[in-house]
């Protein structure tokens, strides 16, 4: 049976190969209501392949995704209209204004324009580029763009996010303050968020942490649970001793 409020994201044995390759290898886990959860693992662990099955853009070979009850491949509308997700290779149209590109995403929801105006100012608002909504995206740095691509994928108030790598290429400072707003939003909103990334100081922030190396879970839990197990005293540590063969690599 279905329960009532099903999890943002329940993986149960998701598989993916690219030829004798098993880009994602048997994979299960999930992300509840209101939890940051971090996908940390190197270059070529299987995150963005991950990410793909569940935005609908790869088809698995095996195993399901379900977001908010709804499985990806059976019934991939309705999952889709409750995650949004912000890709590793930065998706805004550079020539469009950042309203442009927010609209953009609100007529791809079928959001009414009154409604869709009301949720582009709140958002604009809310991460202080009211000033910037006329500018073409081209003339804004990488960590405003970034926080463009966010305010996007937040306007059709999603259950789920998904943000892969989101923080490459921008200062530390702007990277800190991406990461503060999308672990607040998640409380705020009970949203579920998984956050890829390849560096060990940004899954610190998590409520849980997922390790993956190599296409398949090395670890799922706390980051104090995956030091006290590994015998290390830092995550970087931790992390590296449970990557190891894939380091050497
Ligand atoms: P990550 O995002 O963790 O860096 P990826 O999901 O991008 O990892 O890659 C996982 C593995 O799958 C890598 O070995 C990569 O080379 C391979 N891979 C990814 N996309 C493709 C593709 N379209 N065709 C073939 N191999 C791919
Ligand atoms: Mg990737």
């Amino acid at each position: 049976m279905t329960p009532l409020f099903p999890d943002p994201l329940v993986i149960d044995k998701l598989s993916k190969n690219f030829g004798a390759r098993k880009a994602v290898d048997n994979v299960s886990f999930s992300v509840a209501a209101g939890e940051f959860v971090a996908l940390l693992g190197p270059n070529g662990a299987g995150k963005s392949t991950l990410f793909q099955i569940l935005s609908g853009l790869f088809v698995a070979d095996g195993g399901s995704a379900r977001v908010t009850g709804h499985d990806i491949g059976r019934d991939p509308i309705k999952a889709l209209a409750d995650l949004s997700i912000v890709f590793q290779q930065p998706a805004l149209d550079l020539d469009l204004s950042v309203q442009a590109n927010c609209r953009f995403q609100t007529d791809l929801h079928g959001i009414a324009r009154a409604e869709a105006q009301q949720r582009i100012n709140h958002w604009l608002e809310r991460f202080k580029l009211s000033d910037r909504a006329n500018d073409a995206c081209r003339n804004l740095s990488g960590g405003t763009r970034r926080k463009v691509e966010l305010a996007r994928a937040l306007l059709s108030q999603p259950q789920l996010l998904l943000m892969d790598e989101a923080t490459v290429g921008i200062d530390p400072a702007s990277r800190a303050a991406i990461i503060a707003d999308v672990k607040a939003l998640c409380r705020e909103r009970a949203m579920g968020v998984l956050w890829a990334t390849h560096l060990v100081d940004e899954a610190e922030a998590a409520d849980r942490i997922v390790v993956m190396a190599a296409g398949s879970v090395r670890f799922d839990g706390a980051a104090t649970e995956l030091m006290k197990q590994s015998g290390h005293g830092t995550l970087l540590d931790a992390f590296l001793h449970l990557t190891k063969a894939e380091a050497k690599a």
